[in-house]
């Protein structure tokens, strides 16, 4: 029988896949790894998984425990899948700027989902970081992962995704790129395959303009999930050879293309770090495989940067829409 014990069994070994389109002129091979197809829809399942198990070895959770974490996105979701198949308990805490939806993606999985102003001081006892700290200090068997200074959170690349890619590209790979958020990805992915290629493989950060990585202060920028505006200990600046900054507009007119053109409904940190691939493949010759990493699905931005209306309001659609649509004055 060819079955699979549980969902969790699903984290990891993506698929990577051609990029044929939004390639014209380029040389390099360019290949995505399609993160949407673990089974929480995005990457950070990975490190959901890891961290969870590594806590466990450690006995920092155990039967009844509840898991704490200041998230509104995709870690939420892999923390969500793992701890409720092993029988935990989880508490997310969330700005009360995230969409409803988001939120309900939480709770439709069985964590609960507490909601903090967003309009407070982070003095505040009721701030997102206060009442996060506040809950694991109240709750009994409380523990909080922290994805941005858990050494889980790069090691899991660095066990998964890294040999993943060494192994679907034959040890041809000679150009890794993703976003950074926490630096989770790039670092242990990263620092995975330049061991494998006795550091023949080039790695390459794409940021959004603005953010501390790629020297901003940290400047709001509408991409989700990637930027910061401090240095997490999850991100290892020593493994990363170069930083592409993308501004929003690049990264949302990317991240349509890539539905369009090559079958690919992924998120707008995806459309931002193929932007920054094709800077790279540009430059390089037939023999060069570039490999750029796709976070999420598109799924939960069809508000956003799959709306016309939407873009339009921030300008980053050049002639007022892509196409004429039933409705409009032509
Ligand atoms: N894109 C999206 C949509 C994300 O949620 C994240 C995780 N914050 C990233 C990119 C960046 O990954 P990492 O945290 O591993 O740097």
């Amino acid at each position: 029988m060819h079955i699979h014990d549980s969902m969790v069994d699903l984290v990891g070994n993506t698929p990577l896949v051609r990029l044929n389109n939004v390639t014209e002129g380029i040389q390099a091979t360019v290949l995505a790894k399609v993160e949407y197809f673990n089974p929480g829809g995005s990457v950070k399942d990975r490190i959901a998984l890891r961290m969870i198990e590594d806590a466990e070895e450690r006995g920092l959770l155990g039967p009844g425990s509840t898991i704490v974490e200041p998230t509104s996105g995709n870690t939420g979701v892999g923390l969500a899948i793992v701890a409720q198949q092993k029988g935990y308990k989880c508490v997310f805490v969330c700005p009360d700027k995230v969409s409803l939806d988001k939120i309900n993606v939480l709770r439709a999985y069985g964590a609960e989902v507490v909601v903090c102003p967003t309009a407070v001081d982070p003095d505040h006892p009721d701030s997102y970081y206060n009442v996060s700290d506040r809950l694991v200090r109240e709750t009994p068997g409380a523990w909080k992962p922290d994805q941005y200074s858990n050494p889980n959170n790069p090691l899991s690349h660095y066990h998964s995704t890294g040999p993943e890619l060494w192994e679907q590209t034959d040890g041809k790979i000679t150009h890794f790129v993703a976003g950074i958020g926490t630096g989770g990805t790039i670092s242990g992915t990263g620092r995975y395959l330049k061991e494998a290629g006795d550091g023949g493989v080039q790695v390459v950060g794409a940021d959004p303009e603005g953010s501390v990585y790629s020297g901003g202060s940290g400047r709001p920028y509408l991409v989700e999930g990637v930027g910061e505006d401090f240095w997490p200990t999850a991100y290892d600046r020593d493994i990363t050879d170069r930083i592409v900054a993308v501004s929003d507009k690049d990264s949302f007119q990317m991240t349509r293309r890539l539905a369009k053109e090559e079958g690919l409904l992924v998120g707008g940190s995806c459309g931002m770090a193929v932007v920054a691939a094709l800077e790279v493949a540009r430059e390089l010759g037939p023999d060069d495989v570039v490999v750029v990493l796709l976070p999420d699905s598109g799924r939960g931005y069809l508000s956003k940067i799959f709306s016309d209306e939407w873009m339009n309001d921030y300008g980053f659609l050049d002639q007022g829409g892509d196409e004429p649509r039933v409705g409009d004055v032509l």
